[in-house]
């Protein structure tokens, strides 16, 4: 199926994407003077390419989703299976289809290995929208439970929890905050559980109290019985892949229990087997009351997200009538269909499995390789999730003077040119690739970091 393309498509397809196409997170002067937008064309496994006719290794698993890897004619025959049978109905006033109740059942199958409460599942098509239900359902149950003036939302700074009005402000990115007039009112950001950039030499666990404390702070300050939910990603990642000290979210669980608070754990890049449990919380040991999951629940083959719901939240929405709630693809067949046969896979192949017993343990092996370079103050990872930390100094947490922020961008950039997708955020560059990725591929993505730091260097010692 790949196509040989004519020259000139490539130069006609960036002349149309700068005169029509707006695409996402963009900066669209710079994408003019960069004469268009890359182009991706085809993929296989875990290697992208690009019209262009370039090859590159893809760390970041597409946007942190494709999980099973590129080229799974079993997951286009499931949706081409799906659309001749029942393309679409929806799940509105008392209806359903027969893929959505059977992936919500397979999703409580995963979610009971750790809380056998959390067995409820409902559908949208984005991590944005998840998070648009959870922030719904939370202030409406605590509604219907007779305390109404529970509706505050405590999150972190620097989380990501998508790109929608109530997404952008649960997550703690001012600068999308800057956009928009955010955050909406009743949500509270406190303190990110990033050791390397805001507990630099400090020990884990004491950096771990300080945090929690800092949310236990907030509690008290809001008012203990005006808080709704915590809401967390188990481990960050559009915020750079801030790896919590292991003692974190017990303490935060607990916090929770003593307040009567919501925990809510925010799975859409952590689930689906990226830190080697079908659930990031499940690593952490701890059992949310809701968790949002999207991206690695079809491997992005389809849009589609779940927000997974407690039982004894349910008995409350029970009392409530209607729940007003939901999109016109909410449980879309084909995507649901394309979700079940994607978990297949997972289960088929030990994806998990393989992530938390060798390609997890392999990357982080791997990474060691870059402690003694000069431009790295660490290089971290947990299951398929990893990050390096550009520094101007070795042994500290110092940024380039002037450039802050701009290390990442330039680093990846040249690793682009070298071959390896990964991205930038700000002095950090993370990964996050396909979980079918082999020990050959991780050390090739760990090759192409150092030769690539290396021509970094000269580079921003002169910024
Ligand atoms: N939550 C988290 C933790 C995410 O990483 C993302 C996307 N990167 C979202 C929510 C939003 O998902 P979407 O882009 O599908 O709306």
């Amino acid at each position: 199926m790949n196509l040989p393309l004519k020259n000139n498509d490539s130069a006609e397809l960036k002349a149309l994407d700068l005169a029509h196409h707006l695409p996402a997170q963009a900066d669209y002067a710079l994408l003019e003077q960069l004469g268009g937008s890359r182009i991706i064309t085809h993929a296989e496994g875990c290697v992208i390419t690009d019209i262009d006719g370039k090859s590159l290794l893809d760390g970041m698993a597409g946007l942190w989703c494709v999980n099973v890897g590129y080229g799974r004619s079993e997951l286009a025959e499931a949706a081409y299976k799906q659309m001749l049978e029942l393309p679409y109905y929806n799940t509105f006033f008392k209806t359903a289809t027969a893929p959505a109740v059977r992936l919500a059942a397979k999703i409580a199958e995963k979610m009971v290995l750790s809380n056998p409460d959390l067995k409820h599942v409902f559908f949208n098509s984005s991590g944005s929208e998840a998070n648009d239900t959870v922030f719904r359902l939370v202030r409406h149950y605590w509604t219907l439970k007779g305390e109404p003036d529970r509706q505050v939302f405590i999150s972190r700074r620097n989380a990501y929890h998508g790109s929608t009005v109530a997404g952008a402000s649960l997550g703690g990115m001012t600068f999308m905050h800057a956009q928009g007039g955010l955050p909406i009112p009743g949500i509270e950001h406190v303190r990110q559980p990033y050791l390397f950039g805001e507990g630099f030499g400090q020990d884990p666990d004491a950096f771990a109290d300080a945090c929690v404390q800092d949310i236990e702070d907030r509690i008290l300050s809001v008012g203990p019985d005006k808080v709704a939910a915590f809401i967390g990603e188990p481990v960050q990642g559009a915020g750079g892949v801030v790896i919590p000290p292991q003692s974190y979210w017990p303490k935060v669980e607990a916090l929770c229990r003593k307040y009567g608070i919501l925990l809510i754990c925010d799975e859409v890049i952590c689930g689906f087997g990226r830190l080697g449990q079908w659930f990031g919380h499940q690593h952490y040991g701890v059992k949310p009351d809701i968790i949002a999951m999207a991206k690695g629940l079809s491997s992005g083959y389809l849009p589609i997200s779940a927000v997974g719901v407690s039982s004894h939240i349910v008995e409350v929405l029970k009392t409530g009538g209607d729940f007003v709630h939901g999109y016109t693809y909410s449980g879309h067949p084909a995507a649901c269909a394309v979700a079940l046969a994607n978990i297949g896979i997972i289960e088929r192949e030990g994806l998990i499995e393989r992530t938390r017993e060798v390609t997890g343990p392999y990357l982080a092996t791997a990474l060691t390789r870059l402690d003694g370079h000069p431009l790295v103050g660490e290089a971290r990872s947990i299951g398929l999730l990893g990050a390096v930390e550009i520094v101007s100094e070795k042994g500290t947490n110092l940024r380039f003077k002037g450039a802050e922020g701009h290390a990442g961008p330039v680093v990846r950039d040249i690793c682009i040119k070298n071959g390896l997708m990964v991205r930038g955020i700000r002095d950090t560059i993370v990964m996050c690739p396909p979980l079918i990725i082999t020990e050959a591929e991780i050390d090739r993505i760990v090759d192409i970091l150092e030769a690539s730091l290396n021509e970094a260097e000269p580079v921003l010692r002169a910024l």
